[in-house]
């Protein structure tokens, strides 16, 4: 992959904070949205329903996360093999979630 502009990389590295949040909003929906489904409405086939909007949105938002490229190497940030690895940090260059705001590891 080529280098891309530096001056492309703290809005890069906004998008792929911005995925990573979606994906953790989903994933700290699922108890709540069950449980209140479950509560309101007593329905088996309803909150099967909401599950299955749960799973469609968790694979939207990992797949999201998952085919994000680096706004350095322009390599994917968190797949370097078959599986994706959600660390904060490029699996190729070292590029850090936080590194335009001037903290925690490799720096632009
Ligand atoms: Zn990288």
């Amino acid at each position: 992959m080529s280098q891309v502009e530096p001056s492309s990389i703290p809005a890069g590295l906004t998008k792929i904070r911005r995925k990573r949040w979606f994906l953790w909003l989903v994933f700290l929906t699922y108890i709540p949205a069950i449980w209140l489904t479950l509560t309101w409405t007593q329905s088996s086939l309803f909150t099967g329903a909401v599950f299955g909007l749960w799973l469609v949105l968790a694979a939207i938002s990992g797949t999201l996360v998952a085919f994000t490229r680096c706004p350095r190497c322009g390599n994917y940030y968190h797949a370097k093999g078959l599986l994706p690895v959600w660390v904060r940090k490029c699996l190729h260059c070292g590029l850090s979630i936080r590194a335009d705001k001037g903290a925690f590891g490799v720096g632009i």
